[in-house]
């Protein structure tokens, strides 16, 4: 196809004027809206109007400026069908062989806080309906929706006279995902508002039929070096998390798995409010906490979170809910990580870490938000092939007035500490997983064994080899126990106190071996598992 007329119509106006000035050399009449026209024209392409075109005047503010049947039907007409060109004679409508749109700025106006009313006017309508119109009709017209193609379509042009019929098919493709990606834009921002404009508070109220995300960069690779990768996110979030966290060091890019890591290891710690609970660092490896632990300054939860395996440690993620301050990043620059997440860095903590070449720092830029009703990203997802399972993100606080002591003897003041701390922790360990806490240090974590008292056998013995003593902790578990065999290997390596769901037929059985061991225990009736 060699176009004779092309429509130029832009919001971002990057490159339209070296892309117009080629065309135009080319032989290809153009024609343009409002503020394009008027820019071709200062660099004195010739250009005719839309409204020299279609015979009205662009009205409504713009709102009508390219929504008219001379437009449309020069898009859309088949040249090679007897019916639509005798229209177009009769209609007097000329063929627009090219399209060159990009829509209003959506998405940027709404990220600058703009009133309601404004954002409601940066919804495009003309723009889409053409790139839509010429998408369609690929078979004879090209659409051009990104600036970054403006080169090689001049290139072909030079090279062959024409645009190829697989260039023009590759463009119709970019054009409705621009389209399909701009429209999604709009419906997930209502669904994040009230008619007001002010922002929903209740995340029951949404529910829509398809979940947007956009791609922030490609990956190195997957989860392995053969398999690509990619990072999208959702679009209006503003929770600290990782998606919207900022690098501020680190040579290397984040990879797939630090990625998935750093989630991991954010959403454990924003479980703990810095100021009522203590500050939190939790190690992760392979989206799991090989560490973790409370204490009353960054040093102290870090030091006491690494005794918990620093064999695991090495080479994981960091993560805190409170500022990094210089001591800390000392010792942190001891040993080899991945990464380090944070609300905040001081100064000097942030030149230590930086001689770390390979370290990558990142900041979610404090931790307003910390509260996560889920109200900016209300779901979760898990891939399977050919679908997506979407549930409500895990975000329930067990409220401590609610939890049943189910055994003879109540848990003393520090266990109840504890339990709350471990039952915390436990949610974010993949199941079946148990958490053995002392003192705020969750001092034996067991990941991800097919049968719960495997977790609770393994996470003992681990500890054991660590050197750290479990007597007088307590034992927290993410779904209740099937029998009492784990409750018996608990009370072997001293735990004192039990936290888990409850609801299991043989409750009464797994009670009764606590009240023989002289151990606490109580009931949640929340389930947190974790696969
Ligand atoms: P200009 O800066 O040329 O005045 O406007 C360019 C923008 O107008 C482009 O982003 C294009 O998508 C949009 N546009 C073109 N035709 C129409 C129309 O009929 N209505 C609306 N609302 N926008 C249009």
């Amino acid at each position: 196809m060699r176009p004779v007329r092309a429509i130029v119509s832009v919001s971002d106006k990057t490159g339209v004027v070296e892309f117009a000035k080629e065309l135009s050399n080319l032989g290809v009449e153009i024609i343009s809206t409002g503020g394009t026209a008027r820019l071709l024209k200062e660099a004195g392409i010739p250009v005719k109007e839309i409204s020299d075109l279609t015979g009205f005047p662009e009205i409504m503010e713009g709102r009508v400026k390219t929504l008219h049947p001379k437009v449309h039907g020069g898009i859309l007409a088949k040249r090679d069908s007897k019916e639509h060109l005798k229209a177009m004679k009769e209609l007097g409508i000329e063929r627009i062989d090219m399209v060159v749109v990009n829509l209003y700025p959506f998405k940027e106006t709404v990220a600058k806080g703009a009133r309601l009313e404004k954002i409601i006017e940066n919804i495009d309508i003309g723009g889409p309906t053409m790139v839509r119109a010429a998408a369609k009709n690929y078979k004879y017209v090209a659409i051009v929706t990104d600036p970054k193609d403006y080169p090689e379509i001049i290139k072909e042009l030079k090279e062959t006279g024409e645009i190829s019929l697989k260039t023009r098919f590759n463009l119709a493709r970019k054009a409705f995902n621009l389209t399909a990606h701009y429209d999604a834009l709009i419906s997930d921002f209502l669904y994040s508002i009230d008619e007001n404009g002010d922002e929903i508070q209740c995340r029951e109220l949404r529910n829509p039929l398809t979940i947007t995300f956009e791609k922030v960069q490609d990956l190195r690779y997957g989860e392995n070096p053969h398999q690509r990768g990619a990072f999208y996110r959702e679009v209006f979030v503003k929770e600290p998390c990782v998606t919207r966290a900022e690098k501020l060091h680190g040579e290397k890019e984040l990879s797939f798995n630090n990625i998935y890591d750093l989630d991991g290891a954010l959403n454990l710690v924003l479980e703990f409010d810095p100021q009522a609970d203590g500050i939190a660092c939790a190690i992760i490896k392979h989206a799991n906490p090989c560490g973790m632990a409370l204490g009353k300054s960054v040093e102290e939860a870090y030091e006491k979170a690494l005794k918990v395996d620093p064999v695991s440690a090495f080479g994981g993620i960091i993560a805190f809910n409170a500022k990094v301050t210089s001591e800390v990043a000392k010792l942190i620059t001891e040993r080899f990580y991945e990464c380090v997440i944070a609300p905040d860095y001081d100064e000097g903590a942030l030149e230590i870490l930086k001689t770390k070449k390979n370290l990558r720092v990142l900041t979610t830029k404090g931790l307003e938000g910390l509260e996560r009703k889920g109200i900016d990203s209300p779901f979760e997802y898990r891939r399977v092939v050919g679908g997506l399972l979407v549930q409500d993100r895990n975000l329930i606080t067990v409220d401590p007035e609610k939890i049943k002591v189910v055994t003879d003897r109540e848990p003393t003041e520090k266990e109840w500490k504890d339990l709350l701390f471990a039952f915390k922790v436990v949610k974010w360990v993949k199941s079946n997983s148990v958490v053995y806490a002392k003192d705020g240090v969750a001092v034996g974590i067991g990941v991800g064994q097919t049968s719960r008292v495997d977790s609770a056998r393994c996470a003992a013995e681990k500890a054991k080899l660590m050197g750290l003593d479990l007597s007088g902790s307590v034992l927290a578990s993410e779904a209740f126990f099937p029998f009492r065999d784990s409750v018996d290997e608990a009370a072997k390596v001293g735990v004192t106190a039990v936290i888990q769901p409850g609801g299991s037929i043989r409750d009464k059985e797994v009670i009764e071996a606590a009240n023989e061991h002289g151990m606490a225990m109580v009931f949640t009736g929340i389930r947190h598992f974790r696969h």
